[in-house]
């Protein structure tokens, strides 16, 4: 595997606990994007983690010297300084409401994670990089990132952009501003009271009744779970098999299904668009279907994405298809519209 691929590879297979948990009173969009914008300098969220962070983070991590003490090195602090000050208004706000933006040498498994955690304040927890993947050395646009993620099903993809989107790229918005994105979209999902947290700081799936009623549905009535409401099981575990993460936490007692032939696998790249999911990692669990949907709006409200881009997706074994930007399809237009209106974009 290649090395950029194995770092997004990693990223992408984020393993979040999950268990049911009583929904929250209320969505807190408006609290969370309304406030008061605070601290003014976003670059000061990049900080040291607190004491419980840090803890936490160091569950993340093989040894704790792998996460940087301040001060960073220069290069590095100047380099996501500018990440962060060219994220978009909404991510800096929900940035100002985690712990801060914080840095390890390695974190396997990812490129990076949302570690849940009590931070100072009512903060949820922290953003933590991978230096060691370079995401800041990759200098592809944030907006080649969904078809990079499509690329984790084994195939190969290629993007074919619009103009409007060709123009409203900015070279300066690299990969690295992606991987942030979509962590901040988990942070924002807590935030928001989309998800909550467990009693061992564990991200635990809601009622069912917000965000996750779009795409997911409890499995079996008589155990906690959640399984994707327009996918086939089997391609579902496909899918999560690829990507190397477990199903179990979100449908307890699943079995190995029998092997996905060939034929239904090439199916897919239709199939998950009208399902509702933007990638592949979307369909993978509840939590990432969010953290990926918010990376997508943000990218479209900036112009990046548009409905005329066209994608041709060659996978394994299957003929070469073709497909509109998933975000635009029409299986995703209800679950758009609600992100959209409740980030206010
Ligand atoms: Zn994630």
């Amino acid at each position: 595997m290649k090395r950029r691929t194995r770092w997004l590879f990693a990223f992408l297979a984020t393993q979040l606990l999950g268990c049911a948990a009583r929904h929250p009173d209320g969505l807190r969009y408006a609290q969370v994007l309304q406030g008061p914008e605070e601290p003014r300098d976003v670059t000061r969220m990049i900080r040291e983690p607190s004491l419980d962070c840090l803890r936490q983070a160091e569950q993340h991590v093989e040894q704790p010297s792998d996460i940087y003490a301040a001060p960073l090195p220069p290069a590095l602090r100047h380099g996501y300084a500018d990440v962060v000050r060219n994220l978009h208004p909404s991510a800096k706000q929900v940035l100002r409401r985690t712990d801060g933006i914080w840095f390890a040498r390695n974190i396997p498994g990812a490129a990076a994670r949302f570690v849940p955690c009590r931070g100072r304040g009512k903060a949820v927890g922290i953003v933590l990089v991978d230096t060691s993947q370079k995401p800041l050395a990759d200098t592809s646009p944030d907006a080649d990132m969904p078809m990079r993620f499509w690329q984790l099903l084994g195939g190969d993809i290629t993007v074919e952009r619009s103009a409007a989107s060709t123009d409203a790229i900015e070279p300066n918005h690299n990969a690295a501003r992606y991987v942030i994105l979509h962590e901040l979209g988990h942070a924002l999902s807590l935030l928001a009271g989309e998800f909550t947290l467990g009693p061992e700081q564990q991200f635990a799936l809601g009622s069912g009744e917000t965000f996750l009623a779009f795409s997911w549905q409890q499995r079996d009535l008589r155990e906690p779970g959640f399984v994707p409401s327009g996918l086939a099981f089997p391609e579902w575990i496909f899918i999560r098999q690829t990507l190397d993460s477990d199903a179990t936490w979100l449908a307890p007692g699943y079995q190995r299904p029998r092997k996905l032939d060939t034929a239904n696998a090439c199916t897919l790249v239709d199939k998950l668009p009208l399902a509702g999911f933007v990638t592949p990692t979307a369909a993978s669990a509840p939590t990432e279907d969010y953290a990926e949907l918010f990376a997508h709006a943000i990218l479209a409200d900036e112009g990046k994405i548009h409905p005329k881009d066209k994608y041709s997706v060659t996978l394994q074994g299957c003929p070469t298809q073709f497909m509109l930007a998933p975000y635009f399809s029409e299986g995703v237009s209800a679950k758009r519209e609600y992100i959209e209106g409740q980030l206010g974009l």
